[in-house]
């Protein structure tokens, strides 16, 4: 790579200067002539967005299952609330909790806070000791997301529809 403004080779890192309004890649030595960087992952930042937004989705579906024999066990979505107020409800610290399933203090609180995701192992031994559920099969928990949306009140008729608006419009009277 050669600077662009003496084309002398460029030893070690280039810089990215604007000289008179004019990107250009250089040499240590010109790089005081300009002002300093422009981003050349400017096209990058738009094609970055659409990942950035699939962020949020859950991380804890790369781990393969290890529970035996056909159901798939899921992580409760608020597992990080549960375990937290199942363990105030105790009367539980961090430290007492932590030496009944001999785990570390950091790993509660990171659980605690969301910042982890326990295993299924970790999970089953916080379910034994807090009585709470934070395993479902992953099959369930799908149906009973899909399933709230839906009131029964839907089916209503155009004439039901007449009806509800003539009685609304009687009620202001
Ligand atoms: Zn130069």
């Amino acid at each position: 790579m050669r600077c662009e403004v003496c084309g002398r080779k460029i030893h070690g890192e280039p810089h990215r200067v604007i000289i008179e309004g004019a990107k250009l890649i250089v040499c240590g030595g010109c790089a005081k002539l300009g002002t300093v960087c422009w981003e050349e992952s400017k096209p990058e930042t738009t094609a970055l967005k659409p990942k950035a937004r699939r962020l949020p989705l859950k991380v804890q579906s790369k781990k393969p299952p290890k529970i035996t024999v056909g159901t798939t066990l899921e992580l409760v979505e608020n597992f990080d609330v549960k375990v937290r107020q199942a363990r105030e409800k105790l009367g539980l610290s961090h430290e007492e909790l932590g030496k009944k399933i001999s785990e570390k203090v950091s790993v509660l609180k990171k659980i605690e806070t969301g910042k982890m995701t326990p295993d299924n192992k970790l999970a089953a031994k916080l379910e034994h000791e807090l009585k709470v559920k934070l395993l479902v099969p992953a099959s369930e928990g799908k149906i009973s997301q899909t399933r709230i949306p839906k009131p029964a009140s839907h089916k209503l008729t155009l004439g039901d529809l007449i009806q509800l608006s003539k009685k609304k419009m009687e009620e202001k009277k």
